[in-house]
C-alpha cells in the first residue's frame, strides 16, 4: 500500500496534478558540499576497486572514533562492518543472530521492513504494541511478558520511525535489566540519532558491557548527512557476530561502493563541517515539526507527538466506517486513498508499520508545503462525514 500511494502520487504529478507529498522518508537536503568534493576527489584518484568486504580500514576507524564521541562507545575496527545502506546492515545483523524458528521481538509500531528482515532470516517477528501513555516505548514489563524459550533477540529503534518515539538513558537502562537476566541480542536501529527535539540519544549498547557484547548498533550516513542513495550503513557489534557478518557480506555483496566509502571518511572526520550541516539541518527540521504540530493541535486531531525522526502519526481511527465524497473509509489505507484523491495529499497509510489506526506524515517537505497541505488536509477532514 506504501508503495502504491507514492506511485499514485507520482503519476499524478507528472500528469501535471500539483501533489503535496508528506510520504518521503528522506531528508530533502542536498549533500553536503564536503562530502561530494571528497567523493570527486577519490574518482581523480582511483579509487575505484574492491575494498575489503568489511569496509576501508580508514572508514572503520572513522566510525570507531564516531562511535566513541557520540556515544561513549569503543570498538575496534575489526568489530565495524559497512555495508550498503543502514537496511543491508539490519539484514546482516539478522542473518547473524538469527536461526531458523528463533522469535525476534518487535515493538510496535515498528519500521516496515524489520519484520521482513527477521523472516528472510528464518525468524518469526513477535510484536509486542506499545502505548499511547508511556509515549510508545516497550516497558521492561511488556518486554519480560514476550519473552519465551525461543526468543532470540529485540529490535530497538530510537528515535523511531514512525512514531518520533525516543528512548531516554533510563528507559534503556530499565529494559537492559531485563535483557542482563534473560540474555538475548538486541538490533540497536539508530539511523535518526542526530535527529532529536526533545530528549537526547542513547545507544543501549552504552548501558552495561553485557549490552554491549548483545548489541549490533547500527547506523549509517543516509539520513544524518541526506545520503541516502550512497548507500552506505554499518554495524557495529562483537568480534564474532562483526566477523559472521563481514563474511556473509563478503560472499553475498562484497564491499559497498568505495567512492561512497571514501566520502564517508569525509562525512565523519571532517568535524566542523558535519556539525555545521547537522546543525543547520537539525534547525530547519525542527522548525518543521513545530509549524505540523501546530497546525495539526488547531485542527484538533490525534496525533503522537514527535521527539526524533522526520515524521508525526495521526489517528484515523475515528474516520473508520465514515464516508468521503461517498466513499467508505475501513481502513488507513482507504483514508490515505481518499486523501490523495481528493486532496492531493500524499500520506502513508500505517498498516505495514503494525498501525492499522495511523497514517504517517514526513515532514522533510518545505515550509510552504507542509502549510497548504495540512490545510487541504484539514479541510478534506470536514468533508468526512
Ligand atoms: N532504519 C530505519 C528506521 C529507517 O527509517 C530507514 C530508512 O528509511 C533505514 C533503517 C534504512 O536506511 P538506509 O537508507 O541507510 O538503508
Amino acid at each position: 500500500m506504501t508503495l502504491e500511494i507514492t506511485a499514485r502520487a507520482k503519476k499524478m504529478k507528472a500528469s501535471g496534478v500539483r501533489v503535496v507529498s508528506f510520504a518521503s522518508g528522506e531528508p530533502d537536503f542536498d549533500t553536503p558540499d564536503y562530502i561530494t568534493e571528497a567523493a570527486h576527489r577519490a574518482l581523480d584518484l582511483g579509487i575505484t576497486k574492491y575494498t575489503p568486504a568489511a569496509g576501508t580500514v580508514e572508514l572503520r576507524e572513522a566510525i570507531c572514533n564516531k562511535l566513541r564521541a557520540d556515544n561513549g562507545l569503543n570498538y575496534d575496527p575489526s568489530q565495524i562492518v559497512v555495508s550498503n545502506g543502514a537496511k543491508h546492515s539490519l539484514f546482516n545483523a539478522f542473518m547473524a543472530t538469527l536461526d531458523v524458528g528463533d522469535e525476534a521481538i518487535v515493538p510496535a509500531p515498528y519500521w516496515l521492513s524489520y519484520p521482513e528482515l527477521v523472516k528472510m532470516a528464518g525468524g518469526t517477528p513477535v510484536f509486542v504494541p506499545t502505548r499511547a501513555e508511556n509515549g510508545f516505548k516497550l516497558t521492561p514489563s511488556e518486554l519480560e511478558r514476550a519473552i519465551t524459550p525461543k526468543t532470540k533477540a529485540l529490535v530497538l529503534n530510537s528515535p523511531n520511525n514512525p512514531t518520533g518515539a525516543v528512548y531516554s538513558r533510563d528507559e534503556l537502562d530499565a529494559l537492559a535489566a531485563v535483557i542482563e537476566r534473560r540474555p538475548m541480542y538486541v538490533i540497536s536501529d539508530e539511523i535518526y540519532e542526530k535527529l532529536i527535539y526533545d530528549g537526547e540519544h542513547c545507544s543501549i549498547a552504552a548501558c552495561s558491557d553485557a549490552l554491549k557484547q548483545l548489541t549490533v548498533v547500527v547506523n549509517g550516513m543516509s539520513k544524518t548527512y541526506a545520503m541516502t542513495g550512497w548507500r552506505i550503513g554499518y554495524a557495529a557489534a562483537n568480534k564474532t557476530l562483526a566477523s559472521a557478518m563481514s563474511s556473509m557480506q563478503s560472499h553475498a555483496t562484497s564491499n559497498a561502493n568505495s567512492i561512497a566509502q571514501y566520502a564517508s571518511v569525509a562525512a565523519l572526520a571532517d568535524v566542523t563541517r558535519a556539525d555545521g550541516f547537522l546543525r543547520r539541518m537539525h534547525g530547519v527540521f525542527a522548525a518543521r515539526k513545530q509549524l505540523a504540530v501546530d497546525i495539526l493541535d488547531g485542527l484538533g486531531v490525534e496525533y503522537i507527538r514527535p521527539q526524533g525522526a522526520f515524521y508525526v502519526m495521526v489517528s484515523v481511527k475515528k474516520y473508520m466506517g465514515m464516508s468521503v465524497d461517498g466513499n467508505v473509509i475501513r481502513s488507513a489505507a482507504d483514508f490515505a486513498g481518499a486523501l490523495l484523491d481528493t486532496a492531493k495529499v500524499a500520506v502513508i497509510p500505517c498498516e505495514g508499520f503494525g498501525a492499522p489506526d495511523y497514517i504517517r506524515l514526513s515532514y522533510a517537505a518545505s515550509e510552504s508545503d507542509i502549510k497548504s497541505g495540512l490545510d487541504a488536509f484539514g479541510e478534506f477532514l470536514t468533508r468526512i462525514h
